[in-house]
């Protein structure tokens, strides 16, 4: 059955309670978030419009200068050319991949739009202590454009309606409200359970062939138990941060991971450079 049929059936049985496929609906519902009623084409586009919207509002989105920050960029960029080189990256030469680094101490987040279009906080930068954990979380960011996870969670929040809205054209009022809308989705991390379980296996399998530590992103989650106060928003829909902490472990043992690598001293040379 395709996704498209799928949806229609689910239109058709809202209305008729006694429809012979609502049971399978209902289990097929449940796996809601698997669905993707996006192209990769649609998602490259989606992700183009995204980033314009962020670079577009410096006040919310302070982009730092390349300029005079080379190193950091180069630092940065580094390592997600470490983690395309693992081979373990889906849509690998297809997405942009392009990194972006936000001038913000105050937030401590990174993410990915659709298409692979990377931003990353000074604010999580500074936090970090070591490159194995920046990888980790910059392999949890890139597992959710790989696995195209944005586009399954629009199709979970907005359904049909972004097909049609999507295929109006970049110039429509709704269009642009809507990117506006997926804008802010996208940067607030709402990604499900599901989601972010299978990011943070990712991003262990990303750092596993190469020298990293390959739980590197167990670093950031211990870190921010560690921290005093209140979790990020973000982190307070997520699952778990101890058994995210336990998994990410479990997954690097089970996987006989042996790299040990955690850059720490290179890193905070890096930091350094962060004025
Ligand atoms: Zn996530």
């Amino acid at each position: 059955m395709t996704m498209k049929r799928l949806f229609f059936l689910l239109t058709v049985c809202t209305f008729l309670s006694s429809c012979a496929d609502a049971q399978f609906l209902k289990k097929m519902l449940k796996k809601a978030d698997e669905i993707n009623l996006l192209t990769i084409e649609q998602e490259m586009d989606l992700g183009k419009k995204v980033k314009s919207e962020i670079e577009s509002d410096a006040k919310k989105y302070p982009i730092l200068p390349e300029k005079g920050n080379e190193k950091v960029y180069a630092y940065v960029r580094g390592i997600t050319q470490k983690i395309l080189n693992s081979g373990k990256v889906a849509n690998k030469d297809v997405f942009a991949w392009e990194v972006k680094i936000i001038n913000d101490d105050k937030t401590l987040n990174a993410f990915c739009t659709p298409g692979g279009y990377i931003y990353v906080y000074t604010g999580l930068i500074k936090f970090l202590d070591s490159e194995d954990q920046l990888a980790g979380v910059m392999g949890h960011e890139i597992a959710h454009a790989a696995q195209r996870h944005t586009g399954r969670s629009i199709t979970q929040a907005y359904g049909l309606n972004i097909l049609l809205t999507l295929l109006t054209g970049n110039s429509t009022k709704q269009s642009v409200q809507l990117t506006k809308q997926i804008t802010a989705s996208i940067v607030g991390l709402k990604f499900s359970r599901n989601h972010e379980s299978e990011a943070d296996e990712h991003s262990v399998i990303y750092l596993c062939p190469g020298n990293y530590n390959a739980a590197g992103a167990a670093g950031f989650f211990k870190k921010m138990q560690d921290k005093s106060g209140a979790p990020p928003e973000f982190l307070s829909t997520h699952p778990d941060p101890k058994n995210r902490i336990k998994d990410i472990e479990e997954r690097a043992k089970a996987m006989g991971c042996t790299g040990t690598t955690t850059n720490s001293e290179e890193y905070s040379r890096m930091k350094k450079l962060l004025k």
